[in-house]
């Protein structure tokens, strides 16, 4: 047989197999789901507490002992090596087998939960009645499908997050970067709440860190009502999550864009930067792509907005001789903050908007017109023909669970690791349309350095094409960038640094020179 090697890389093959420390580490994590899975069809496991601890443990210990394997005897530095030869890197078919079994999750979790065991009624059952025990400990209350994705979603940070932190030891941003992320998950989104409910049941389930239009429904009425009706905590609660729209959250995004939320803070930036790593580099960063982004992102906010407006709209009353907020005064406030955003925009703004200004006037036109016609043509607990119950469901299907779970998740392997974020999350959009505007934020470049590479395009997971700047020296202040910093992290030539600095010359396109008279000294004091 003929073995020659036709191969002209200069650089070699990538490594085919696994070596044995990660083939023995995949049987472990493997064992792991496969107890899960086992119990998905009503295996009866004696003690559940203690088959649910190996299963967990054995996941998380099987994918820290892959990545030990993989990355703590090499050098450190960029290890993106072999990605486009890898099938489940690369589309390739594990890549689909993993996205449909993700897909299906995704759909059972959200629509048939009782093919994972859930029982209204009654003693819950499957792989739901697993996870029992975990959930009596914590909250006191039996599992429900969202405790099972919870906990699951926290193992996968915890265990994805030491995998990244292994692949990029050589960068401290994305070492503290991801204690972050895996600390908030963990505490805020997961232990806190189930102790909350533990100390008192009454209180609507409130995970701290996810602000309005993410958490759509914070603002229901059953939500209101379980917050007033639990004194201080309560009400504590509910001006937190207003303040945390109005003050925190732009506070935070002036000072350091929007990196502090998507990349340091949420549970979905988390799961997309740790579990999602391997998938960044399959972001489209076609043209096409960041028009379809800008229209179908700035269309959720504007969908999440009307939608939110009009279920407090319809739980609100006229009489203002009992409460000071009525149906008008609350349609009145409504419109008058988005004109005050407007028009400072419009006055202040204008010249480094361009055609971010197209989709911030229609938006705001659009959703003017709907509030008018709210109030000229609604009736009691109906907007305009639906009610408002109507919208608020087909947000939570279409957005909230086909969109950021279904697609957003399940697809990591296909279309990249943040297609929710790019496409679907009216918060990302909402806090880049500030990180654009005003915001400290920006990744400044030295294009002098620059060897035109492409690693920072190929894996800006938002699909911005990072070289493109980087050639012309010019800073990247894009509405979408999340500030991961991995543009930065794989520049072999240090070009790319995340800074916060003064707004002035923050967005500098650079200009073409022409004739003989330009002092360039004016340019570089300028910049
Ligand atoms: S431009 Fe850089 S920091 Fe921004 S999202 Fe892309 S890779 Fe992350
Ligand atoms: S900025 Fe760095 S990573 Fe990007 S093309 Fe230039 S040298 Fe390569």
């Amino acid at each position: 047989m003929n073995t020659m090697d036709k191969s002209m890389s200069l650089t070699g093959q990538p490594p085919k197999a696994l070596n044995t420390g990660q083939k023995l580490a995949t049987l472990i994590g493997m064992s792991g789901l496969g107890i899960l899975v086992l119990n998905l069809f009503n295996l009866d496991f004696e003690n559940s507490g203690l088959w649910l601890s190996i299963a967990l443990i054995a996941i998380f210990a099987g994918v820290v002992w892959f990545s030990k394997a993989a990355y703590a005897h090499k050098e450190k530095g960029i290890k993106n090596d072999g990605v486009w030869f890898k099938s489940i890197s690369s589309r390739g078919v594990l890549a689909w087998i993993a996205g449909i079994a993700l897909t299906g999750f995704y759909v059972v979790l959200y629509f048939y939960p009782q093919y994972l065991g859930l029982v209204k009624d009654g003693e819950n059952t499957g792989v739901i009645a697993l996870f029992d025990p975990l959930s009596k400990l914590l909250s006191g209350n039996p599992a429900s499908q969202w405790f099972v994705y919870g906990t699951l979603y926290t193992v996968a940070i915890l265990a994805f997050g030491i995998k990244f932190m292994w692949k990029y030891r050589h960068n401290r941003y994305e070492k503290i970067r991801t204690v972050s992320v895996m600390f908030f998950q963990t505490a805020f989104a997961f232990i806190i709440p189930e102790i909350m409910a533990r100390l008192n049941g009454d209180l609507p389930y409130y995970d701290l860190k996810n602000m309005w239009p993410l958490n759509y429904y914070n603002f229901e009425r059953y939500r209101i009502n379980g917050f007033i009706e639990n004194g201080n905590i309560g009400l504590a609660m509910l001006i937190f999550g207003i303040l945390s729209i109005f003050v925190i959250s732009p506070i935070l995004t002036y000072k350091y864009g929007k990196r502090w939320y998507c990349s340091w803070v949420c549970g979905c930036g988390a799961l997309a930067e740790t579990a999602g790593d391997s998938f960044r580099q399959l972001s489209d960063k076609s043209k096409f792509a960041w028009n379809v982004e800008r229209w179908v992102v700035h269309s959720v906010v504007v969908f999440v907005t009307l939608m939110t407006t009009a279920v407090i709209y319809s739980y609100l009353g006229n009489d203002s001789s009992k409460y000071w907020l009525t149906k008008s005064t609350f349609l009145i406030g409504v419109a008058s903050i988005l004109t005050l955003v407007f028009a400072w925009v419009m006055i202040f703004k204008r010249q480094e908007l361009q055609k971010d200004a197209k989709y911030g006037a229609i938006g705001y036109f659009t959703i003017i017109i709907v509030l008018i016609g709210m109030h000229v043509f609604s009736g009691e607990g109906n907007i305009f023909l639906f009610k408002s119950e109507s919208l608020r469901k087909t947000y939570s299907f279409l957005i909230g669970s086909i969109f950021s779970g279904v697609i957003g998740t399940g697809f990591y392997p296909i279309f990249g690791n943040r297609v929710w974020c790019r496409f679907g999350c009216p918060m990302a959009a909402i806090l880049g349309f500030q990180q654009r505007l005003f915001s400290k934020f920006r990744i400044t470049t030295n294009g002098g350095q620059c060897i035109s590479c492409g690693n920072c395009s190929t894996y800006c997971e938002m699909g911005i094409d990072v070289r493109a700047y980087a050639q012309k020296g010019e800073n990247i202040v894009r509405s979408s960038c999340v500030g991961c910093g991995i543009c930065s992290a794989v520049c072999p030539r240090g070009v790319l640094k995340l800074e916060n600095g003064p707004q002035k010359g923050r967005i500098n396109p650079t200009e073409v020179l022409l004739g003989n008279d330009v002092d360039l000294m004016d340019l570089v004091n300028d910049k």
